[in-house]
């Protein structure tokens, strides 16, 4: 189904956990495990993005370190195509570029392999992770995959956390979509 109705969206988001406090004081952290380890909520996630991803041409799933990489993964095996990782500093084995990103305190830096997409002009990618908050992290990783040259179609998340705005930073980038809007 390309398109959930309420009551599925109901359902994802009835899956999902909150933590309070974690990892620090006034966080309230979205926990997606208790939405992997329920089949049918997983089941229905991936299908319903298989078909809203199925038929757009892309040749690469580009995942954010670490939780873009599960659903990232078992949406690029489901369309058919390759899954790239976009990893935090340090991780990538082979010849890396790199983008920093502030966070509230300090900053970070996501990699990806400089070959991910095989050096291929135009490669149509889409970006998965689990959560936009600020955006940052995503807006770097979506940074990282135009500087490869490939083409950066979509950038999509599970949940939105629209009070946060980040959706807006990516936006500048590329149409971005978000399953749950919280
Ligand atoms: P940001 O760069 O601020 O958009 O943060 C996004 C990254 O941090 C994602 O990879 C999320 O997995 C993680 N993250 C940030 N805030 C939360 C939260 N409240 N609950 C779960 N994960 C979060």
């Amino acid at each position: 189904m390309e398109t959930l109705t309420t009551q599925q969206q109901s359902f994802l988001l009835s899956t999902l956990r909150d933590v309070p406090d974690f990892p620090k004081d006034g966080i309230v952290f979205k926990d997606i495990t208790t939405l992997l380890n329920n089949h049918e909520a997983f089941n229905l996630l991936m299908s319903h993005l298989e078909s809203k991803y199925k038929n757009q041409g892309l040749e690469y799933i580009a995942g954010i370190d670490s939780r873009g990489f599960i659903f990232g993964s078992a949406l690029a095996t489901r369309l058919g195509i390759g899954f790239v990782p976009v990893r935090k500093k340090g991780k990538l084995p082979s010849k890396t570029i790199c983008e920093k990103y502030e966070l509230e305190y300090g900053f970070d830096e996501v990699e990806i392999h400089i070959d991910a997409f095989k050096n291929k002009v135009g490669a149509k990618v889409l970006l998965i992770d689990d959560l936009c908050a600020t955006g940052g992290t995503a807006e770097a990783s979506a940074k990282l995959i135009i500087e490869t040259k490939a083409t950066l179609v979509e950038v999509c998340f599970l949940i939105n956390l629209s009070f946060l705005d980040g959706k807006n930073k990516i936006e500048k980038y590329a149409p971005v979509y978000s399953v749950l809007n919280i």
